[in-house]
């Protein structure tokens, strides 16, 4: 387990490295890329080129195999630039991840080569129309026709929506009128953009992430070789959940990173806004806020450093740890920085200061990645079993 009280010297110097890289690269951009919806490909490629797209990917495939503690540090350090733009890389290293662990030879030869340094993009396809918390009732079938799968169906609210090349996409291949209608029904296949048949939705208006391109996919007849399924049939739903555990300590990571950015903004701001003739930090009700954010924030990033010390080493509880992790840093996160835009006073209401975009940015990590509710539900199932 790793020493939760100090990080060491190579973790010290990844975080350095993501660090100078979001001040170089993402934080000048990140107004920019959200006004304008804009997806920084050519910063996404960059991140990759430091390893950023294969950060829990085995070195054998070209990955840069971190524990998910570092993994936490870097999407905590991109984020205090651009949560919209971490999290789609997060998005990347999951489905990418889960090729690299439960693929056989042949597909990760395929595809992760490409994968790893960004060249080529990876989304995970789980939500639908009819179910983003229920995601084992998913509808979109996979029938088995020779060598091949014949895939139809529509996935909903898909991060990297086409604009991805490679869709880690959870199907059914179990029949429900004979067994086959749940979780064990569900299978995982990559799937290409430009395989006949794939089609994209708009781009969704969202009210943030808008670095992030998101989209409905949708499979009309799709044949996908038998080649490209991930593992057993039957096993896709176990990969999916097992790649969220990394996913939300991501998302959790993110809440983080840009809850310190608006921290680090409110510090800076109450000590030059003058009323009353003094600084706003002069006034208790200023210090008692900042002393909550500092505090709510060192909590959740103590225990989401913990919780990604238990998924690394494959702890019993880490699913649990990684979903009260996620709930706590996601929550905590957008409280923090609803204080930032209060200190900020009408000033955080306006685009001329980078509060507003957090505010936005953050608030999608309580639904996402499974709901702070569904947090809950995994929570106190785990604690009454
Ligand atoms: C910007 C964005 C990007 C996304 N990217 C991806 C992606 O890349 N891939 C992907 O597969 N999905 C993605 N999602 C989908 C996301 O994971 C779902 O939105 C999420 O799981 C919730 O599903 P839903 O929106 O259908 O809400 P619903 O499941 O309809 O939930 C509605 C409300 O009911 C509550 N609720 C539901 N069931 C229960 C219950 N049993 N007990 C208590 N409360 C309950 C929920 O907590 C929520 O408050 C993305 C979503 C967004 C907004």
């Amino acid at each position: 387990m790793t020493d939760l009280f100090s990080l060491t010297e190579d973790q010290l110097a990844i975080q350095e490295m993501a660090r100078r890289f979001t001040a170089d690269a993402i934080t000048p951009k990140a107004a920019e890329w959200d006004e304008t919806k804009h997806f920084p490909r050519d910063v996404v490629r960059q991140a990759g080129e430091l390893g950023f797209g294969a950060i829990y990917i085995s070195e054998e495939m070209g990955g840069i195999n971190l524990g998910r503690l570092e993994s936490a540090l870097i999407f905590e350090a991109l984020s205090y630039g651009c949560p919209s733009t971490a999290a789609f890389i997060s998005v990347h290293n999951m489905a990418s991840w889960i090729i690299d662990k439960f693929g056989d030879d042949q597909l990760k030869q395929r595809y992760l080569p490409q994968l790893v340094g960004m060249e080529k993009l990876g989304s995970y396809c789980l939500t639908e129309p009819g179910s983003g918390s229920d995601a084992a009732a998913l509808k979109t079938t996979a029938r088995l026709e020779g060598d091949h799968y014949v895939v139809n169906g529509t996935k909903q609210f898909i991060t990297g929506g086409g604009v991805n090349d490679f869709y880690v996409t959870m199907v059914r291949t179990g029949d429900p009128s004979n067994g086959g209608g749940g979780a064990k029904g569900i299978s995982c296949l990559v799937i290409e953009k430009d395989q006949e048949g794939v089609s994209f939705g708009a781009n969704e208006k969202k009210l943030g992430w808008n670095s992030s391109p998101t989209a409905q996919v949708s499979f009309d007849n799709v044949k996908v070789p038998v080649e490209n399924r991930v593992g057993a049939e039957g096993d896709g739903f176990k990969f999916a959940m097992a790649g969220l555990d990394g996913g939300r300590l991501n998302i959790g990571a993110c809440s983080l990173g840009g809850a310190q950015r608006c921290l680090d903004e409110a510090i800076a701001y109450a000590k030059d806004r003058q009323q009353f003739g003094k600084p706003i930090a002069d006034f208790q009700n200023t210090q008692f806020t900042l002393a909550d954010m500092a505090t709510n924030l060192e909590a959740a990033r103590a225990l989401l450093y913990l919780a990604a010390a238990k998924v690394t080493a494959g702890a019993p509880d880490k699913t649990r740890f990684a979903a009260m992790a996620k709930r706590l840093a996601s929550d905590n996160g957008s409280q923090i920085v609803d204080q930032a835009l209060q200190i900020f006073g009408g000033y955080g209401y306006l685009r001329d200061y980078p509060i507003e975009r957090f505010w936005r940015d953050l608030r999608v990590h309580r639904i996402l990645e499974g709901t702070n509710e569904v947090m809950r539900m995994i929570i106190g199932r785990d604690l009454l079993k």
